[in-house]
């Protein structure tokens, strides 16, 4: 049985409180909030804080609220609760479906929205106890100094494995963080970035507190998730899509990958071509196979990379026509 480390646990009950002693312990200090993600990798050594800081008990971190049209989730919200929510179902249906699609029941219960954002990275020769990792001499990420992914290469690329990461990208969300220094919000693209240690920009001192999506009136919405079994499964490949329609006509269209590399991948771009157009199915197959050839995953996560490059394709056509209320041939 693996064991946790002995640690220190802190209880703040008030943001300010779980700030200052953030800041107070510096490096050596985590914070936590459903602990799904950080205590198993507290076991197998991946992580090792010294002092661990709660923050179920900070009620101000928690709840939805309807601003306007805009959609404050806070960052300890169950994603239980952001799945099941009547108005994240009804205004941004994309992260309620992510959301449900996150782990098991059980631990959608514990596990929380913002530490999904904020989830580690992952790759097969880290999300290894510390005995499998030490008998390959470690790896850049925790204890070493090589990838064994690409060994020439001068950085990890840990794979960005978090459901609703690339949804809160694909929707502009804003995230906001609170440190000792003060507060500060960053767009959702800015938030995540492409290196599998350093994988977010928040700053170590910062708590992310709470997540706010624009209004979204006249946006079609998905999410579509590939894994290895259905009942539960990190993702191997997640496509957020969104479209906002007019008379039929696409105004807007945002398509972002997950868990093709170290951040979600925003080719929002390619799904641009649609702009202006009534949707296809033959335009769509035409984005669809650009996001193919953009999307790279490496040999470092569950099952073939080469068959999950192609799936790519599949899941960004799934996604676009269900958005796009187009037909696939095959149903
Ligand atoms: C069996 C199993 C299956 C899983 N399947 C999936 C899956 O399919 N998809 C998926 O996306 N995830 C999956 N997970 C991972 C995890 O359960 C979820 O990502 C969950 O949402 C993590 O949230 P948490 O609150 O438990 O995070 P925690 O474990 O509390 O924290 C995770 C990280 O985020 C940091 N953090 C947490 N909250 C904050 C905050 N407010 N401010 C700053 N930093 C913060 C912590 O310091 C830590 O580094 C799985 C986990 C397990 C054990
Ligand atoms: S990508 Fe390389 S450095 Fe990163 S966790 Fe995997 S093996 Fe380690």
């Amino acid at each position: 049985m693996l064991r946790l480390p002995h640690f220190r646990y802190l209880a703040p009950r008030s943001l300010d409180e779980a700030a200052t002693m953030l800041a107070e312990h510096g490096p050596q200090a985590v914070v936590v909030a459903g602990g799904t993600d950080l205590f198993p990798n507290m076991k197998r050594r991946q992580q090792e804080p010294p002092v661990v800081i709660g923050l179920r008990s900070v009620s101000t971190l928690g709840g939805i609220d309807a601003l306007d049209g805009r959609l404050r989730i806070g960052a300890t919200t169950s994603l239980h609760n952001v799945a099941s929510h009547g108005l994240v179902r009804e205004r941004l249906p994309a992260l309620a479906i992510a959301a449900g699609l996150v782990s098991t029941p059980p631990l959608r219960r514990m596990g929380t929205l913002g530490g999904n954002l904020c989830l580690d990275t992952r790759c097969t020769y880290y999300d290894q106890n510390y005995h499998w990792r030490k008998s390959i001499d470690f790896c850049m990420k925790k204890d070493g100094a090589i990838c064994w992914v690409a060994p020439n290469s001068p950085r990890c690329w840990a794979v960005s494995s978090s459901d609703t990461a690339p949804v809160a990208v694909a929707l502009r969300a804003d995230l906001r963080l609170v440190s000792a220094r003060g507060e500060r919000t960053v767009s959702a693209a800015d938030f995540f970035h492409d290196d599998g240690i350093l994988y977010l920009t928040r700053q170590p001192d910062e708590i992310l507190a709470s997540i706010e999506f624009p209004a979204l009136e006249g946006w079609r919405m998905t999410y579509e998730k590939l894994r290895r079994r259905g009942s539960f499964d990190f993702p191997i490949l997640g496509v957020a899509a969104a479209i906002k329609l007019s008379d039929g006509i696409v105004e807007e269209a945002r398509l972002v990958l997950g868990a093709v590399g170290s951040s979600p991948v925003d080719q929002s771009n390619l799904a641009g071509s649609l702009v202006g157009t009534r949707p296809t199915y033959a335009a769509i197959q035409e984005v669809a196979a650009a996001a193919y050839k953009g999307a790279r995953p490496l040999d470092n996560t569950d099952l073939n990379y080469a068959w999950r490059k192609k799936m790519a394709r599949v899941y960004v056509e799934r996604a676009l026509a269900a958005v796009c209320e187009v037909e696939l041939p095959n149903g």
